[in-house]
């Protein structure tokens, strides 16, 4: 049971109900599982520690081609994140991150059922605090 911080854990961030393939980080997406579980303490500290639960966060290859998600996804590269708040609405998780100043490299309300959080792809690149909404409607931004 290996936890990348006080609570996010490698199992729950690398978890797939792709179980037929592998899903294990190399040793640059692992780094990238770690800023991105400390990033998750974050949101969890601004959700006056709720329970956030990780519905998908790193993808191999495989697991992402199984999931029809394109190879540029952040989710290739373990900086991405989709998260559920069973005590909130993914607008208001949307709205209390956008409002914090919290470095995030895009923030998306999908489909009102969850919330794609990412941090920047290398610790020096700047978050680019990218705000949308995707849905049956499409992808356009939050507003
Ligand atoms: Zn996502």
């Amino acid at each position: 049971m290996s936890q990348l911080s006080k609570h996010f854990s490698l199992a729950e961030l690398t978890h797939t109900d792709h179980r037929e393939f592998d899903n294990t980080p190399n040793e640059a997406e692992l780094e990238n599982l770690k800023r991105l579980a400390q990033f998750l303490e974050e949101v969890k500290a601004l959700l006056g520690g709720r329970p956030v639960m990780v519905n998908s966060a790193f993808r191999s290859k495989l697991v992402n081609d199984a999931v029809g998600s394109r190879d540029t996804s952040q989710h290739r590269l373990g900086t991405a994140v989709d998260i559920r708040v069973p005590e909130l609405t993914p607008d208001q998780v949307v709205q209390t991150i956008i409002a914090s100043g919290l470095a995030y490299d895009q923030i998306i309300r999908e489909f009102d059922r969850w919330t794609h959080i990412s941090i920047p792809n290398t610790p020096e690149a700047a978050p680019r605090r990218q705000a949308l909404i995707i849905d049956k409607s499409g992808t356009r931004p939050y507003a």
